[in-house]
């Protein structure tokens, strides 16, 4: 990308990100370069790309566009959020511990604490809103500090900057999950972290149609263990989800926009009634971590939590709403009304889910592009009805 090009603003740069115009045909996108191989017309003088797992022309477009929104050395395709980092994670090696974010996504945890320490990679839990946690896990044989922030489903925030300084001092790597914020509100790159995850099914791709996940390396050094990571274990994402996924990312800051606007009102709405129990939104004034957000990034996100009170009157609700998507996941045009103690942290033990804040009541809202007077009705009938039935 030139230099002009780095000086435009995000929103012009998620529509001209490179590879935006197809150079042989100027055909107005990325052609879906649907092959497992590539020809070798001179054996002296082989092609880019030799074999699909190891390279693909679609996937090679979307790598470059997520590096550059992140603002990172390369970016990497997976064929899913988990794919992305589970792949992260074999960096390290038996032996190695890791610090963890206490409310990490429910499929991370069940990474770490089903499969990985099989493989003796260790992990430890703490509360990341307080640094000094973070710095009392640390162990002679710590290799990693694993963030994700503002955290799912309760919105904790971790100090980007001061974990990795901290970390840095340690010669510890720094990984972010930043799939709630997207680039276009937060690039932890710039704040010091050396590999960014996403889970590109939500906001990124948009549209719940498509399951992948990315990576950003810092480094050249990370980006060469990376690329070795993916090729040696395939989990690749395919070109015509290659293809989909820029599609959806195009109107990134639109949608999060439109979202994150509606979020607010839901938000502030959900906090003047008196049969909340509780809000969770790095929006509101009373957000514990909301000076900490405010300094990292440049929005507040889409995504709400909120505790109705009781398991019983949670799951009245789900079955009352007419507009949400009752469903797992966030992110997406449509808004998803999910509810983690029984969907995305249910691989969480009773216990550690009620030590981590994610009670029977607790419902995720990820808002998307409904008129919000619409949202808020339904969502009023449904909490009405949910008492009426109790
Ligand atoms: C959904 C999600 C993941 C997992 O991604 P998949 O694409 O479902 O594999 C990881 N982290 C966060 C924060 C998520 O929301």
């Amino acid at each position: 990308m030139s230099d002009n090009k780095d000086k435009l603003k995000f929103g012009t740069r998620l529509l001209h990100f490179g590879a935006e115009i197809d150079k042989t045909t100027g055909a107005s996108s990325v052609p879906i370069y649907q092959a497992s191989t590539f020809h070798h017309e001179d054996i002296y003088n082989p092609p880019l790309h030799d074999y699909s797992r190891s390279g693909n022309p679609t996937r090679q477009a979307l790598e470059d566009y997520i590096a550059v929104l992140e603002g990172g050395d390369r970016g990497f395709a997976f064929a899913s959020g988990m794919a992305a980092i589970s792949s992260t994670f074999l960096l390290l090696s038996s032996g190695d511990h890791v610090i963890v974010t206490e409310d990490v996504y429910g499929g991370t945890y069940r990474l770490l604490t089903m499969i990985l320490n099989r493989f003796n990679i260790q992990s430890t839990f703490v509360d990341m809103t307080n640094i000094e946690l973070v710095k009392a896990a640390l162990q002679s044989n710590t290799k990693a500090v694993y963030m994700e922030t503002p955290s799912n489903p309760t919105l904790r925030i971790t100090d980007i900057s001061a974990v990795c300084e901290w970390a840095q001092s340690h010669d510890l790597l720094t990984i972010l999950d930043n799939t709630f914020m997207t680039p276009y509100y937060q690039r932890p790159i710039e704040l010091g972290v050396d590999i960014v995850l996403h889970s590109a099914t939500k906001f990124l791709g948009g549209h719940s149609d498509v399951l992948a996940g990315l990576a950003v390396t810092r480094t050249a050094e990370l980006s060469a263990q990376m690329k070795m990571l993916q090729n040696g274990l395939g989990t690749v994402l395919a070109p015509q989800e290659s293809w989909l996924l820029m599609r959806g990312m195009k109107t990134l800051e639109a949608r999060m926009v439109h979202s994150e606007k509606s979020a607010i009102a839901l938000a502030k709405w959900l906090e003047n009634r008196s049969d909340i129990e509780a809000v969770y939104y790095p929006g509101l004034e009373n957000h514990p971590g909301r000076e900490v957000h405010e300094r990292q990034s440049s929005g507040y996100g889409a995504v709400v939590s909120f505790d109705v009170g009781s398991g019983a009157r949670a799951k009245a609700v789900l079955n009352l709403v007419t507009i949400p998507l009752v469903a797992v996941s966030l992110g997406a045009v449509e808004s998803i009304l999910s509810y983690p103690a029984m969907m995305s942290h249910a691989a969480m033990g009773a216990e550690v889910r009620a030590a981590r804040g994610i009670t029977d009541g607790l419902l995720r809202f990820s808002v998307g592009l409904e008129a919000i007077e619409d949202l808020l009705a339904d969502l009023e009938q449904a909490l009405v009805g949910a008492c009426v039935k109790l």
